[in-house]
């Protein structure tokens, strides 16, 4: 096995209130092919994630074929041939990737790359920036177990994908406060709401947005049914004619009744909606909420996660979080990660989607008919996930090792290994993360 270029992974697949249920979900069906044929699918259970790459227990992500074999073990058998020179060379700033005297050799692939499969709302969060992250683990090792940062991708499989990121413009949430009196009630400050509507700053939205957060959870229950009881009665005319909004209060307060996020997410936040293969970039200290649909998702690896809404109270830490937050609006449009052509593609089937990080590139490649492409090696390690048809991996070096796998499975990709995959079927598909610098 260590002697092998490429080699299955199995993934890790992750059960969560949020996540499709049964078969309806895309996880249940990747789940024979990603963690092996002896996962039964059940109606009742919700499957929320398939994950691959580091994972902070390093005991998932076995070898497909050796559940005695993990991929941490590996790396730690060989860190070099399985991160490549880069990661693990003496000029690389170990601090950089996992900054924290626990990980203090590098063995461990530097991004965490999953497959989301939503039907409600998953917790209004942000992720810490490394000063912050790092402050946190320092107070509080128990909780924030290590100081790294987490900026995540989200790119779309399927049309039709939506999630809260980021503030609204000012102006808009502007509106919305003045006309929806259940807003001023919850924030109960006249003052603070004059000088927002009036300045529209960002330390005045900062004032606002935290009183509306930190209000007592029976304050905020009673003006939600309050302003869901005059939707009922009124439509869109009950916030002020944004018929968005009046839609995205009584949907959330199906799924978290009389939460604050019933009114933070619509009133305060874009809603983004991405068609297949669309993608959002979100950095440190933006909220973000996703809302429906299916993604794939890669993300630096951290466990650092500040949450502040649709979750229960007791694992918030809502004051953090609005310290935390930037208060920049932006227009929704300003959230995309545009795709571009990977430069070790050879046959110009596969885009890249390169976030500003160093941590990690997300891949696609689309393969219709008989439709081939060549890889040329990258740096680091790569992990890919086959999301449709059935794709024969050939390695480019002097052993030609080969696989083939189904929808769902997962491959591992050393460093230094060109690879070539053919499609079976008509509609070939893979999404790769690689750190490819
Ligand atoms: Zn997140």
């Amino acid at each position: 096995m260590t002697t092998s270029n490429i080699f299955r992974l199995k993934g890790s697949i992750q059960e969560y209130d949020w996540g499709k249920s049964g078969s309806s979900s895309l996880v249940a069906k990747f789940a024979h092919a990603a963690a092996g044929q002896d996962f039964e699918v059940s109606d009742s259970r919700n499957y929320a994630e398939v994950r691959y790459g580091w994972e902070h227990t390093r005991k998932d992500h076995l070898c497909f074929d050796d559940a005695q074999i993990s991929l941490h073990g590996l790396i730690m058998s060989s860190p070099r041939s399985f991160l490549g020179a880069r990661l693990t060379g003496p000029s690389f700033d170990r601090k950089h990737f996992v900054g924290d005297a626990k990980f203090s050799h590098t063995t461990d692939v530097p991004f965490l790359f999953k497959i989301l499969s939503i039907s409600k709302a998953l917790p209004l969060q942000a992720h810490p920036d490394k000063k912050l992250g790092e402050k946190l683990h320092n107070e509080d090792s128990g909780q924030f177990v290590d100081c790294n940062h987490k900026p995540e991708i989200a790119v779309a499989l399927a049309d039709g994908f939506k999630g809260f990121i980021g503030f609204r413009d000012p102006k808009l949430i502007a509106k919305d406060l003045l006309s929806v009196p259940e807003l001023s009630e919850v924030i109960c400050h006249d003052e603070a709401i004059e000088k927002f509507v009036r300045e529209q700053s960002k330390e005045s939205l900062k004032v606002i947005f935290t009183k509306l957060l930190l209000e007592s959870p029976e304050f905020v229950s009673s003006a939600v049914s309050k302003l869901i009881a005059r939707i009922e009665r009124q439509g869109a005319s009950a916030t002020g004619d944004n018929a968005l909004a009046a839609d995205l209060v009584q949907t959330l307060n199906k799924q978290y009744p009389h939460d604050v996020g019933v009114l933070a997410a619509p009133f305060f936040m874009n809603l983004i909606t991405l068609n297949r293969g669309e993608a959002v970039y979100i950095g440190a200290d933006e909220a973000h909420a996703y809302l429906e649909g299916d993604i794939i998702e890669c993300m630096a690896v951290s466990d650092n996660v500040l949450n502040a809404a649709l979750v229960p109270c007791e694992t918030r830490n809502t004051q953090t979080f609005v310290e935390a937050l930037t208060y920049t609006a932006r227009e929704p449009q300003h959230w995309a990660l545009r795709p571009t052509s990977y430069k070790r593609s050879k046959k110009g089937r596969t885009t890249a989607f390169d976030p500003p990080l160093e941590e990690f590139t997300v891949l696609w490649t689309q393969l219709n008919g008989e439709g081939e492409e060549y890889l040329e090696n990258a740096e680091g390690p790569t992990i890919g996930i086959v999301t449709k048809g059935t794709i024969d991996f050939e390695e480019q070096g002097p052993d030609r090792e080969k696989l083939t796998l189904d929808e769902g499975a997962i491959i591992f990709v050393k460093p230094k290994t060109d690879l070539v995959a053919r499609s079976n079927t008509d509609d070939g598909e893979v999404w790769w993360a690689t750190c490819a610098e």
